[in-house]
């Protein structure tokens, strides 16, 4: 399937920016890209969704790991507050 190459190619570019994204390290141009593509794109929302919880992570602290208790709470939310400021 030469399409879903391509879309494949679309993911690894919108991953590549997660992090810049999820800084506001982007253009508004580029950010809106990125959240256009995550919002079409479940596969890329679901990786979005882990790099964000690293990137918290990794803010706080790389010493205590988290529990999954937690990491579920916060996948929910994240999810939850990507939509809503989607729409
Ligand atoms: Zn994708």
């Amino acid at each position: 399937m030469t399409n879903h190459e391509h879309v494949e190619e679309s993911c690894a570019e919108a991953l590549a920016q997660v992090q810049a994204f999820l800084h506001n390290e982007l253009p508004v141009s580029d950010a809106d890209l990125i959240r256009a593509h995550l919002n079409a794109c479940e596969k890329c929302l679901e990786n979005f969704d882990v790099e964000a919880l690293i990137s918290r992570m990794l803010r706080r602290s790389c010493s205590s790991p988290p529990a999954p208790a937690n990491l579920r709470v916060r996948l929910t939310a994240l999810r939850v507050t990507y939509r809503l400021d989607d729409h």
